[in-house]
């Protein structure tokens, strides 16, 4: 895979084939019919998700106040938890080990979550999830036939491939965001693999966790990158 964002930096330099066009982002969030489609786009692009692990998500994953009760990152973030039994058939691809801990999660892969995300959660939450939902998983079907059922990474697709036809810029992959997003952060950290890495949760892997450390989720150099690649700073 030319995907890898551990290979050298020489090959980040040119623009990655697999990166989405210019400004794609902000044309497919103009050009989404739903909250949910353009929270969709914010999470892929700020969060370099995987669509499964995006798809996976429960509610309860998601620890969006600062110095959540599972006390592993001080800032706002997600957990990243494989089940194999979701029912929409999303599944991380990442298996860190995760538990339920006084009714909340510990483990998993951890993800910080940015400001343009909660903003797009929070639009979602509110004016689309639909009311007594007991399956707990973040994104769900909004049409009326299946309103509420949990949506499939296929499903997802299918939405990008619609948004990317109305925006009229070609073809553009789900997938791209993360490499944009590794892409990104490396430019941020100034070729920092170890920090681009523990990002885009790319560890588990790679030989290279054998020969590096890990990235502290709450070191502040990661968080600049982070902030960087967000423009927050
Ligand atoms: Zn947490």
């Amino acid at each position: 895979m030319a995907s890898n964002p551990l290979t050298p930096r020489r090959s980040i330099k040119q623009r990655h084939p697999k990166l989405p066009p210019d400004n794609a982002r902000a044309i497919l969030t103009s050009a989404a019919a739903t909250a949910r489609d353009r929270m969709v786009i914010s999470w892929l692009a700020d969060g370099g998700f995987r669509l499964g692990e995006l798809c996976g998500l429960h509610l309860m994953d998601l620890h969006l106040r600062e110095n959540a009760a599972c006390g592993q990152c001080r800032s706002r973030h997600v957990h990243i938890c494989h089940r194999d039994t979701n029912p929409n058939g999303a599944r991380a691809k990442t298996k860190h080990s995760w538990r339920i801990e006084s009714g909340s999660v510990v483990g998993g892969l951890i993800r910080r979550v940015s400001p343009s995300m909660i903003h797009t959660y929070f639009e979602y939450m509110t004016t689309e999830y639909p009311v007594g939902v007991e399956h707990g998983m973040l994104l769900v079907q909004l049409t009326s036939a299946a309103r509420g059922r949990p949506w499939s990474p296929a499903a997802a697709r299918a939405m990008f491939r619609s948004v990317s036809d109305r925006a009229g810029i070609g073809k553009v992959r789900p997938h791209s965001f993360r490499h944009q997003f590794a892409t990104n952060i490396l430019n941020a950290s100034r070729g920092n693999a170890l920090i681009a890495r523990d990002a885009g949760g790319w560890s588990s892997a790679t030989t290279v966790e054998e020969i590096y450390g890990h990235t502290e989720v709450d070191d502040p150099l990661f968080s600049v990158a982070l902030e960087t690649v967000w423009g927050t700073t």
